[in-house]
């Protein structure tokens, strides 16, 4: 009696009752969002630390709600992550990412590449290899200029079929990088196993890093690890130029942070390269 009560309890809270409803709302929101074009994607340019020069960008989305407004990714892609609805946006990500740079090579720009933020539900998704392929077929791009993104926790999701995916689609000659490196808890196992091309050191370890002996030591091992492996090593988050100037001395490859730019809206992105070809 005591169980089916509390059961009882569970199932009526008012709060969690609300909280569901708000899910559900949402979800609807994001496949309605979808369809009438409310997601936009913004593109943060990344830059290479020798030349000086961009290389590519990370597509990041935003979503402009007609009622609320603009809604930070951190506030829906959780959500779309438990429900699933994550997979959608995916694709559109995708999708939308690859006409972008099918627009801009057309426009006769010289080549970036792309990175785009993989869901772990789209990452497992059966069907995401073929979908994959579809989008290079369609869109015509140069697969080597998309770069797709996965975090430690994608990976660890399924260690064993991480890397036969992973494999799958380098196939295709499309690029991978290991997101916010170094905040798991397998980050040497996932660097040996995983068959990739960069990796991302985590803001996290950025932000001290001219003053924490500590985050310093870590990167110095992480971009040294990654170079005997053949990797790229790119740090996020970058926003200070001392930050930059030692990144540049421990030898990392590339950058992107608010110091080069914030993500911009496509055309912005187009006349920062611009401005930035000049000098
Ligand atoms: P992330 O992949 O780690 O992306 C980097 C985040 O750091 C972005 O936040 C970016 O705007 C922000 N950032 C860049 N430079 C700086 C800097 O110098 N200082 C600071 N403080 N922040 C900086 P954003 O765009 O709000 O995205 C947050 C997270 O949402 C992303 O983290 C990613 O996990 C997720 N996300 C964004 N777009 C997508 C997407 O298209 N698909 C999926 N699955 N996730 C996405
Ligand atoms: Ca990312
Ligand atoms: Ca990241
Ligand atoms: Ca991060």
């Amino acid at each position: 009696a005591k169980q089916s009560g509390r059961n009882r309890y569970v199932l009526y809270d008012p709060f969690i009752h609300r909280e569901e409803q708000e899910r559900f709302r949402m979800d609807g929101w994001i496949r309605k969002g979808l369809k009438q074009g409310e997601f936009a994607l913004h593109y943060q340019p990344q830059v290479d630390m020798e030349s000086g020069r961009v290389t590519g960008a990370e597509a990041l989305i935003r979503w402009h709600h007609p009622e609320e407004g603009l809604i930070p990714p951190n506030e829906f892609i959780p959500l779309a992550e438990e429900s699933g609805t994550i997979v959608d946006i995916g694709y559109w990500v995708l999708d939308t990412a690859c006409e972008q740079l099918r627009k801009w090579m057309e426009a006769g720009y010289a080549p970036l590449c792309i990175s785009i933020n993989l869901s772990a539900k789209q990452f497992l998704d059966p069907k995401f290899p073929d979908v994959l392929a579809d989008t290079l077929n369609r869109t015509g791009i140069e697969p080597s200029l998309l770069c797709l993104e996965i975090t430690e926790r994608t990976a660890m999701l399924d260690k064993g079929g991480c890397a036969d995916i992973c494999r799958e689609i380098m196939s295709f000659g499309v690029k991978l990088s290991i997101d916010d490196f170094g905040t798991g808890y397998s980050s040497l196992v996932l660097l040996k196993q995983l068959p990739v091309h960069s990796i991302k050191i985590d803001r996290s370890f950025v932000i001290e890093l001219e003053t924490n002996d500590s985050d310093r030591a870590i990167i110095i091992a992480m971009i040294a690890m990654s170079h005997n492996l053949g990797k790229k090593v790119v740090a996020e988050g970058v926003e200070e130029l001392g930050q930059w100037n030692m990144l540049a001395r421990l030898g990392c490859d590339e950058v992107q942070g608010y110091f080069v730019s914030r993500p911009l809206p496509a055309d912005e992105f187009v006349r920062f390269l611009a401005r930035e070809r000049q000098q």
